[in-house]
């Protein structure tokens, strides 16, 4: 049983979206509407839009879109019981008595008990005995007991079953521990090995403190030195950091992005609670977003190594694009954070402090690496150089901000700031026209349907789709317009299936007296639901007068006639003069 429509509609009432969303980001209102950095893509210029009237929102530079409880879904994390439930709390109301379907949102439930049982489970190891090589690597790198309790840090011991019998005897069965990625089915397929064990554990905590997943290292040189937990209903690692837990509390709104998960711990244990860790990937654009959420200024502290520098230049042009300020530490005599600070002793914190400060940011960090490949004593490599650094100066889109660097570098090289800013300019120019081209063929794949995943009949029925499209626009924009509508047409009148279906069901929810929109969270997926609210933007301000529904209606009934090129060639001579008729009757 779904839940009950009355509850949903009442849920929803009460929560108006413009306050949820004003919590997480800030809006501005233009007209009716309120727009704002969407905290779903990175990007620089508002294209997030609220629509308070229907209580949703939609991204025209993602395509994000949906209702009040599908951002919160996405913005939290949750499924779609539990976006309910946290609604309904927030508005004081109670969730109806079971009768419906939470096996989703039970299932999460027992997977993160399951993680914080482990994570209690490998704390305790950790003490004993078993964990005693551990520890000694904890205390090795420099740790103190009080640092490994915050953090919650661990030891799976070398056994293939002690994590999962001691989960069974705590009540989870295999299915349980499989789907948290604690175990998993080995090869005979009687039964289950755990998936960690001769490790040093590091819980990773959501913000909202559940422990979502584990990394656990290995303390020899084997490899891969680090094993992280796969994805999960639960954990998803290309959209979650380690340590943000701590590193949201910071007031200043500055996080520290390093590499490793022991480069965090030592910079928090000398007293800098906002450092932040990828997990065992590459900062990834959702990782990049989620940080906006809680900074406005990244100082990227990643290992002095040329891996970490390719990967500092790769997290500049990703947190760049997510409008983030950003600053690039250099650890001294290619050290990593964690070893720099150990090596520092008493003074460690201090002198981390002073690396902090005297960070470059990211325009500065990458003029500085270029300088270092040219001899600029030389009037050649001179020229080299001020052309490589041009083409940086032209991707920086604050004309002061790019004249500032000007004036630096006309002194620094002695030429005149107008020929440095001329090259910049020129330069610029030629970005500009690579980014419109872009828009343009991203503009015609939306109108010729080329890449209309969730609708695969778009590409082929285009004149049909856009007449289906706004028909369904008008239904879950103006639901008066259903009576003119559905007293033209049927389902049977669609040519394509998905908008078919969209059409079957929306009918169903006007004609039991309820939004269209209200249950497309629960019914559809998150593609499907960005799709319909993309559809449903088409006509958001259009009122379907009974002239334009007519004039849709009518090209949906020819497309719908039309005959294939192939139908026609084998088509006898009065099937055709019946359809050149038939086309004739639909022009008039
Ligand atoms: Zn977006």
């Amino acid at each position: 049983m779904p839940l009950p429509d009355d509850f949903l509609q009442e849920v929803k009432m009460r929560n108006d979206i413009t306050d949820i969303a004003s919590s997480y980001i800030t809006l501005k209102r233009t007209g009716r509407n309120m727009v704002g950095l969407c905290p779903f893509h990175g990007e620089k210029t508002p294209s997030f839009n609220i629509y308070s009237e229907t209580n949703s929102y939609y991204c025209f530079g993602c395509g994000a879109g949906g209702d009040v409880v599908n951002f919160v879904m996405r913005i939290e994390n949750l499924d779609y019981i539990e976006a309910v439930r946290y609604l309904a709390q927030r508005a004081g109301m109670r969730m109806p008595e079971d009768n419906y379907d939470d096996s989703l949102s039970k299932l999460r439930k027992r997977i993160y008990e399951a993680n914080r049982e482990a994570a209690r489970f490998f704390y305790k190891t950790l003490y004993s005995p078993v964990g005693a090589s551990g520890l000694r690597y904890f205390y090795s790198r420099g740790l103190t007991d009080k640092t490994i309790k915050h953090f919650g840090l661990g030891f799976a011991p070398d056994s293939h079953f002690e994590l999962s019998n001691y989960l069974k005897n705590k009540g989870f069965n295999d299915d349980e521990l499989v789907l948290a990625n604690l175990v998993y089915k080995n090869k005979s397929g009687r039964g289950t090995n755990d998936r960690f064990y001769n490790r040093v554990m590091f819980p990773i905590i959501d913000v909202r403190g559940n422990v979502i997943a584990f990394g656990g290292r290995i303390m020899t040189d084997q490899k891969p030195k680090y094993l992280n937990t796969s994805d999960t209903p639960v954990f998803n690692k290309s959209s979650n950091l380690f340590s943000l837990n701590n590193a949201k509390k910071t007031a200043d709104r500055t996080l520290i992005l390093c590499e490793g998960y022991m480069d965090v711990i030592a910079i928090n244990q000398a007293g800098f609670q906002n450092a932040v860790a990828t997990l065992g990937t590459a900062l990834t654009n959702e990782q990049a977003v989620l940080m906006k959420r809680f900074a406005d200024d990244v100082i990227i502290c990643y290992d002095a190594d040329e891996a970490g520098q390719k990967a500092t230049q790769r997290a500049i042009s990703i947190l760049r694009n997510s409008g983030l300020n950003i600053r690039v530490l250099i650890v001294p005599d290619g050290k990593d954070p964690d070893e720099f600070i150990r090596k520092n002793g008493d003074n460690g914190a201090a002198a981390f402090y002073n690396l902090i400060n005297g960070s470059a940011n990211d325009i500065e960090y990458k003029i500085n690496k270029i300088k270092k490949k040219y001899d600029l004593s030389s009037s050649e490599q001179r020229v080299r150089f001020l052309n490589e650094v041009a083409g940086i100066l032209a991707g920086i889109d604050n004309r002061i901000e790019q004249d500032v660097y000007a004036s630096t570098l006309s002194q620094e090289l002695d030429v005149s700031k107008e020929v440095v800013m001329q090259s910049v300019l020129q330069l610029g120019r030629k970005k500009q026209r690579n980014t419109r081209k872009k828009q343009f063929s991203k503009l015609a794949s939306d109108l010729t349907g080329r890449d209309d995943k969730i609708n695969p009949q778009h590409r082929e029925e285009l004149r049909a789709t856009h007449a289906e499209e706004t028909l369904l626009s008008f239904l879950v924009n103006y639901v008066d317009s259903y009576t003119e509508i559905s007293s033209k047409i049927s389902a049977e009148s669609f040519v394509t299936d998905f908008n078919k279906n969209l059409f079957t069901y929306f009918s169903q929810k006007i004609t039991e007296g309820y939004s269209p929109l209200n249950t497309i969270s629960n019914d559809f997926t998150q593609d499907e639901v960005n799709k319909i609210f993309s559809i449903a933007n088409i006509c958001r301000n259009i009122n379907p007068t009974n002239e334009a529904i007519e004039e849709y209606v009518r090209v949906l009934n020819e497309e719908k006639n039309k005959m294939k090129t192939e139908e026609i060639a084998s088509a006898s001579d009065e099937t055709l003069s019946d359809y050149i008729m038939q086309l004739k009757a639909n022009r008039e």
